[in-house]
């Protein structure tokens, strides 16, 4: 019988809670029923290998749609897919949306084919983000090939070396896109280059004081670009999310919005601000955009619990501390980890602590993701047909956060010494229970590539 259960539970499904059991099939790997209590007693019938959730919630899998594993660049990312898998599946996130960037000249088909095969390893189901880069031009001209690996979302920033795009760059992209007929998801990285590249012009390069990075990415470098992004959404119709918004300006920007223009925000500036950059360990919480001010991570999270924001990613892009630790400002990788801690984060911070519904939640963590990439209702979604996977939470008890919970590689963790409330007891995945009781069950290859 490959008929299985998690009974007991407080379900969150598109139109409500339903406490009951949620029943699926290991083999197929989908949900076969939402059952209430007493339909479920009535059919007496709820198979006999069941996870008890104890009365606690069981939310979609998470859908993060904004992670790096594996290498790219001088500076190796401390997890490539396999660890960073383990580490997503560990703590609630069953789907990764990563990226193919072409190296400059590197052809897409070859750029796509490397990374299909890095990802391999991957326990987790996984898409791809295609990165236009400079050479857009050559990359649209063969569209239709991108579009036959089963890539159809974009990543365009608007600032680095080889993909720097200007507003008329990529209002010329959106044209293109919109001369097709089609609307494929942009994922935008939005700072204005220009203003940087002064403020850094100013500064000596080789200082080890972090705070410079905030202070040379102000946020109206952030907020700008945002406004004029979303000017060029609205006036080509293209479905535009800025990548890990960080700026109380800009999520003012989404006031009354109620368009496809989409804000995504990470956990690391939702619980930390640019204080975090001063001394010695302040390169360890490198990101770009940097940390801001308390009173953007403020505004994040009313925006978070209001709606403006519609996703929370991680930017997971960890690197171990020796690459961080003890080189300029302008030299220390970006990137911190989060793939492990974003589900628990938000429910503790968020649900338990700030009374955010459960709906919000799995908005936030799953649904508004998988509806953006194109991956709903497969994944982001509690119903018969949905992939089954699933989340059990528990919200008694404390989870004290530290390295030697951490999977993965990472040899430090910006969560380190955090109490969260409650814990994450249980994830499925595709049917399969790939962490219960404190254990992970993440065979190496075991994830999916999910064909868009
Ligand atoms: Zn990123």
């Amino acid at each position: 019988m490959s008929c299985k259960a998690i009974r007991n539970a407080r379900i969150i499904t598109p139109t409500g809670e339903v406490r009951g059991a949620v029943v699926y099939d290991e083999v197929t790997g989908t949900i076969t029923a939402v059952l209430d209590q007493k339909t479920a007693g009535e059919l007496g019938a709820l198979p006999t290998d069941c996870l008890d959730a104890r009365g606690g919630y069981v939310v979609p899998g998470g859908v993060d749609g904004h992670v790096h594993l594996g290498g790219f660049g001088e500076i190796s990312i401390a997890d490539d897919f396999y660890q960073g898998s383990r580490a997503a599946l560990a703590g609630g996130t069953t789907t990764v949306v990563d990226f193919c960037e072409p190296k400059p000249d590197e052809s897409a088909a070859h750029c796509i084919a490397v990374r299909k095969q890095e990802a391999q390893n991957s326990a987790a189901d996984y898409a791809f983000h295609f990165v236009l880069s400079e050479e857009y031009r050559e990359q649209l001209a063969n569209i239709d090939a991108i579009y036959a690996e089963g890539i159809r979302n974009f990543k365009l920033f608007t600032i680095y070396e080889n993909t720097t795009l200007s507003m008329e760059n990529i209002r010329e992209i959106f044209h293109f896109f919109s001369a097709r007929g089609e609307r494929p998801p942009f994922l935008i990285h939005a700072e204005e280059p220009e203003e940087i590249a002064r403020l850094r012009a100013e500064q000596n390069e080789h200082s080890a004081d972090m705070r410079l990075l905030a202070a040379t990415r102000p946020a109206h470098t952030e907020i700008c670009m945002v406004r004029a992004l979303r000017q060029a959404a609205l006036e080509t119709g293209m479905r535009v999310c800025i990548a890990h918004t960080t700026t109380a300006g800009a999520v003012e920007e989404k006031r009354g919005d109620t368009s496809d223009f989409l804000l995504e925000t990470c956990p690391h500036y939702l619980a930390f601000t640019e204080e975090k950059l001063v001394g010695e360990s302040g390169a360890l919480y490198i990101m770009t955009p940097p940390l801001r001010t308390e009173g953007d991570r403020l505004a994040l999270w009313e925006g978070m619990k209001d709606g403006r924001i519609a996703m929370l990613s991680t930017d997971h892009c960890p690197y171990h501390r020796a690459d961080k630790l003890g080189r300029g400002f302008t030299r220390v990788p970006c990137g911190v980890d989060g793939i492990q801690t974003r589900m628990l984060y938000l429910f503790s911070e968020g649900v338990l602590r700030r009374g955010m519904s459960l709906r919000r939640y799995v908005e936030l963590t799953s649904e508004n993701a998988a509806k953006f990439y194109g991956l709903y209702p497969r994944k982001g979604c509690i119903q018969p047909g949905s992939d089954a996977d699933l989340v059990v939470l528990e919200s008694d008890g404390l989870t004290q956060w530290n390295l030697e919970r951490c999977e993965g590689s990472v040899d430090y963790t910006i969560y380190n010494g955090m109490t969260f409330q409650g814990e994450i007891a249980a994830v499925v995945r595709r049917g399969k229970t790939v962490y219960d009781e404190e254990r992970l069950n993440a065979p190496k290859g075991s994830g999916q590539f999910l064909s868009l």
